[in-house]
């Protein structure tokens, strides 16, 4: 490694070779998702997740070997928490499909799965790492802190703790703890050296000691910092494989020290990529959403969502673009995620999701997915989400038609509603009057439709274009003329799917009520113009 070049924050990478994902002699992997509960999900995270699912129950398995993905809470900052936030990422996951071998809901062998009641294991460590010379007490008060850090930045100076109370005295630590002084516990990073660790993306990443400060490990409230709470954990549940985002490839050198301090194994780390913003930058709220809860309620479907996880950052061959989660299952592979950071494209996952509601779902399915956005929407009666409901059968012909032009589930309430709603949206009479057709000969045309439809069977869709063809011919009207007026008359729009499939599922009834209240407002635009 002579070749190794330091960067500014004292990191180097001295190989880009990638170390194999699974040790010959490792039986069982196993993967986690600590989550801080702060608020949403981003959609990095939910990816994340998906990476572990993939690798713990596809991957691995495929080698012959066992593996869990476990789910566990990191909420040790208790300033920071969220109300409601566990749950909902729960329901997140569980809606995408990402379920847990172990977790706080589901429990485990290596449980609890929540950190802030496994306090008395950080507390132990803590004491451990004291009494071995690897951790000390610090009773530097935040005025005291506050004034070290201010001479840095006037000495421009790396912001960072100076050690005072590194060398202090059993005599004067046990003084100030006997006067009850409040203090933290701080870890005792090496002066000297460097610290080596391989992540599986990028190689072996090395650290230099002397950059890397004194953190806090245990608070004033007895709560454990993240460092110290997540090793211990991933110690204590055997996690083989440490999968998290880029931003604490800084924070893993103290990592490995603290597993080095404790005589403990440190397991494989990958720092998976970032999502960027199509500008580069960290994707944010102005890109239309970054939570999966941004894109559930804009009508993603999870299919849609995990397939475009699945092209951000890996490939099975730089061509296949349409990956169901079992076609996910069987190809892949850790080793494959690209170490670069990927730029997220709008446009791609509309058109997967697109692809996925035309092309991937049943009709039955599409309307299973629709129900509750239209009970929601009030467009439908209230009621079970499930083929039992009393509109079940409308939702599911409205779904057929419009399968292939829906592309966002969102839409539904508004392309379905003159399927499922009596009252038409009120429209502009103009629209009965097609391009190139006086109002008045569009108002004869209409009348004429009035007039035939107790003699049309609607259900007979073959039977209405002819007869609807035959009456274009005798009122000296092209075809299209002739179809927009009884569109508009029908749906109060200029564009639905087939005129006649679309008669027949609005109905014989409805139908010669629209007509009839279409002809009523021509009248009245005729006779106004
Ligand atoms: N609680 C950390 C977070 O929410 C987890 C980091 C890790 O996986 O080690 O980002």
């Amino acid at each position: 490694m002579s070749d190794t070049i330091v960067a500014r924050d004292g990191m180097a990478v001295t190989s880009s070779d990638r170390p194999v994902s699974i040790p010959e002699d490792m039986a069982e992997v196993r993967v986690r998702f600590a989550p801080s509960p702060t608020g949403s999900l981003h959609i990095g995270g939910a990816r994340l997740v998906m990476y572990n699912v993939l690798f713990a129950h596809g991957e691995v398995p495929r080698l012959g070997k066992r593996g869990s993905f476990i789910l566990r809470i990191e909420d040790t900052d208790q300033k920071r928490l969220v109300e409601g936030s566990v749950q909902n990422l729960m329901d997140g996951l569980r809606w995408l499909g990402l379920d847990w071998d172990e977790g706080p809901d589901v429990g485990g062998p290596y449980g609890p799965y929540v950190q802030s009641e496994r306090k008395h294991s950080y507390k132990e460590a803590a004491g451990h790492l004291v009494a071995t010379g690897h951790a000390y007490h610090c009773f530097c008060s935040p005025e005291r802190l506050q004034a070290v850090r201010e001479e840095q930045q006037r000495q421009k100076l790396p912001p960072g703790y100076d050690r005072h109370c590194r060398n202090l005295s059993p005599g004067e630590v046990q003084a100030k703890l006997d006067a009850g002084e409040s203090h933290v516990i701080r870890f005792k990073m090496p002066l000297e050296g460097e610290t080596r660790f391989i992540d599986l993306l990028r190689g072996e990443i090395v650290y230099q000691n002397d950059k890397i400060d004194d953190l806090v490990i245990l608070k004033g409230d007895g709560f454990p910092t993240y460092h110290l709470a997540v090793v211990v954990d991933d110690h204590e549940m055997n996690i083989t494989h440490v999968t998290r985002g880029p931003e604490w490839i800084p924070t893993a050198p103290i990592h490995v020290q603290l597993y080095k301090a404790f005589g403990w194994d440190a397991p494989i780390f990958a720092h998976m990529p970032l999502i960027l913003s199509p500008t580069g930058g960290k994707l944010s709220k102005r890109h239309g959403g970054v939570s999966l809860n941004d894109f559930r309620e804009a009508g993603y479907l999870p299919e849609a969502l995990l397939n475009y996880f699945a092209l951000l950052g890996w490939s099975l061959d730089g061509k296949t673009e349409i990956y169901s989660f079992d076609d996910l299952l069987e190809h892949f592979t850790l080793e494959r995620v690209s170490s670069s950071p990927s730029t997220f494209d709008r446009d791609k996952l509309d058109w997967l999701n697109q692809q996925w509601i035309n092309h991937h779902l049943t009709v039955e399915d599409l309307a299973l997915r629709v129900l509750p956005i239209l009970i929601g929407a009030g467009m439908v009666a209230d009621g079970p989400v499930d083929e039992t409901h009393p509109q079940f059968a409308q939702v599911k012909e409205a779904s057929a038609l419009l399968k292939d032009r829906i592309r966002f589930l969102t839409e539904a309430p508004d392309l379905m509603s003159y399927f499922l709603q009596d009252e038409l949206e009120d429209y502009d009479a103009a629209l009965l009057v097609p391009k190139k057709v006086e109002p008045q000969q569009a108002l004869t045309a209409l009348e004429a439709v009035q007039e035939m439809l107790p003699e049309l069977d609607l259900s007979n869709v073959e039977n209405t274009e002819a007869k609807l063809r035959a009456l274009a011919d005798d009122l000296g009207m092209k075809a299209g003329q002739l179809f927009m007026p009884i569109r508009v008359a029908a749906t109060g729009r200029t564009q639905s799917p087939g005129l006649f499939e679309t008669l027949r599922t609005i109905g014989q009834d409805r139908v010669s009520t629209r007509v009839d209240a279409a002809v009523t407002k021509l009248r009245e635009y005729v006779t106004a113009a």
